[in-house]
């Protein structure tokens, strides 16, 4: 398992041990739109958080689709993430949890 499907295995099994929907999305199978977040998750209120994850050594490089289908996400009202190492997942957590 490369180091991003194990920092994406290790945020899936902390969001999933919470009150939330949790969607882990097959990136490139036929059906997903291309730029579709690795994570979808949605907390007891409807609130969506998206998360696009990136391997930790700093080289992942965030699609145009990516980027776009993110500002899709926040235009209507969800939060998007990019996502490279469990650190970063904590404080975006923290965000999402201390805003609500
Ligand atoms: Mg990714």
């Amino acid at each position: 398992m490369g180091q991003e499907a194990r920092l994406q295995s290790a945020i899936t099994k902390f969001l999933r041990s919470k009150d939330r929907f949790v969607n882990k999305t097959q990136g490139g199978n036929p059906g997903t739109d291309t730029g579709t977040p690795d994570i979808i998750t949605i907390d007891l209120g409807g609130r969506l958080l998206g998360l696009e994850i990136k391997r930790p050594d700093g080289h992942g490089v965030v699609s145009p689709e990516q980027k776009a289908i993110g500002k899709q996400i926040i235009r209507n009202g969800g939060r998007w993430e990019v996502i490279d190492s469990f650190e970063k997942f904590e404080e975006a957590w923290q965000d999402v949890t201390t805003l609500i």
